[in-house]
């Protein structure tokens, strides 16, 4: 997506350890317009599925979901991270915390995700893939149909798209990050 390259060129900076800091538009003030333009891409390429629940982490996926959400006129469920006492029985995973550089637990409360929901995943980077694997671990423990997996930004030169493309999941990703170079400022996309 154009756009969205354009504003990471703009307003992305690059930070030491191979992390992109879009907190000017997606993580921290958010462009509705932006991520509303994103949600119309998404909903372009997924609107044969069928979707019934949009699934995401919180907090920095769940702008976007909302909008996917909304055009797909349905229910958005974020997993909540750490413990929380409102929770009643959950659903668990335990994801890397890329930015966090620890492992954290997220838990979707049981029943959220139904048997016959076609999933489909939205996020704002994929990385590693760690994030990704935990959603799908609990959309498999909930017996659902992931239809895919929409990102805002993959890194292509970390691992996480290619492992989970040979496994077989559905990945569409805005924007993809060839190179990214700290020192110079540079980051380079792949082509659509
Ligand atoms: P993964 O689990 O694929 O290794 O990393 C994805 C998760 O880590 C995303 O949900 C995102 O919150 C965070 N993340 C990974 N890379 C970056 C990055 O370069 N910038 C920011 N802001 N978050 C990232």
């Amino acid at each position: 997506m154009k756009l969205l390259e354009e504003e990471i060129r703009k307003r992305g900076k690059i930070l030491p350890g191979n992390v992109l800091k879009v907190n000017s538009f997606l993580n921290h003030k958010i462009d509705p317009v932006l991520l509303d333009k994103m949600a119309d891409e998404w909903y372009e390429k997924f609107k044969n599925d069928n979707i019934t629940k949009v699934v995401t982490i919180e907090s920095s996926g769940i702008a976007m979901a909302i909008l996917v959400a909304l055009k797909f006129k349905c229910e958005l469920v974020f997993a909540k991270k750490g413990k929380s006492s409102t929770l009643g029985n959950v659903m668990t995973a335990s994801i890397y915390s890329y930015t966090k550089e620890k492992e954290v637990l997220i838990s979707i409360e049981n029943g959220y995700i139904k048997e016959d929901d076609n999933v489909l995943i939205i996020d704002d980077f994929l990385a590693n893939g760690s994030a990704a694997l935990g959603l799908i671990s609990i959309i498999k423990y909930a017996k659902a149909n992931l239809k895919g997996i929409g990102i805002a930004i993959e890194k292509g030169f970390q691992d996480g798209g290619k492992k989970l493309r040979a496994e077989g999941y559905r990945i569409e990703s805005l924007a993809i990050v060839k190179s990214m170079d700290y020192t110079t400022g540079t980051i380079e996309f792949e082509e659509a």
